[in-house]
């Protein structure tokens, strides 16, 4: 939900102060009655009439992407460098998505792009600890204390992690590196990098495999597709 003068400005009607004029003035209707209070809010689905006429408000899309490496996650880049909605803009969606948080250039995997500014300010929000599993490739045979701590907390920049869940997949004895899935509930900077950094293993390879109740089963690198509206409603 969001103030209806804010959702005419986002349509173009007009800024959001004139929205105001509109709406004191006995302008505006929602849903066919009229309404003057300023405070009022409307939902993505509420028909707003100005002046007798409905306005076009932009639907809500959503997008799953499987990110290559060597990709930027956030809208621009300074440097010129692709980024996740080069990807999508390229196959002719022109909604105007945003990333939902940020994978590192070098991570590959799951990320979800939305129009939807309230949605994904939920889910990036730690209070709703939205479970993500990463794989990580780190240098070093990774021991079992190691992956105790990594459950129970390592500290970062002064303050410790919340508790995660581990899966030791692979060692190669060989090449002495190890495989290990990590969950997580928190999105901080690098926390997996930093995470494994802080226990002496230091992340070689990084992949996002799940994002709360989404995966990436069908979609290759470089990949997306719009989430099903179950998909949507169950992340709401
Ligand atoms: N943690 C990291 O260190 N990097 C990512 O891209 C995602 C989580």
């Amino acid at each position: 939900m969001e103030r209806l003068q804010k959702a005419m400005a986002e349509a173009g009607v007009a800024s959001r102060r004139a929205s105001e004029k509109l709406i004191l003035a006995g302008k505006v209707a929602v849903n066919g009655k009229k309404v003057t209070e300023l405070g009022t809010k409307v939902g993505v689905h509420d028909e707003i009439v100005v002046n007798g006429v409905p306005i076009q408000r932009e639907q809500h899309v959503y997008y799953l992407l499987n990110k290559p490496r060597g990709v930027i996650s956030s809208a621009h880049d300074e440097k010129g460098r692709r980024t996740v909605i080069d990807i999508v803009h390229d196959e002719d969606i022109d909604e105007r998505v945003y990333p939902v948080g940020r994978l590192d250039y070098d991570t590959t995997g799951i990320i979800l792009l939305t129009n939807d500014g309230a949605l994904a300010n939920k889910l990036m929000h730690p209070k709703y600890e939205v479970e993500k599993t990463y794989i990580a490739k780190v240098n070093g045979i990774i021991k079992n204390d190691e992956l105790k701590q990594l459950r129970l907390g390592v500290v970062i920049d002064g303050r410790k992690t919340k508790s995660a869940k581990t899966k030791l997949i692979n060692i190669d004895r060989n090449k002495k590196t190890s495989l290990v899935q990590l969950t997580i509930h928190e999105g901080r900077n690098h926390q997996v990098k930093n995470m494994f950094k802080a226990v002496g293993h230091p992340v070689i390879k990084l992949h996002r495999e799940t994002y709360g109740p989404l995966n990436l089963y069908g979609l290759q690198p470089g990949e997306f597709r719009a989430l099903k509206p179950d998909e949507v409603q169950m992340l709401k």
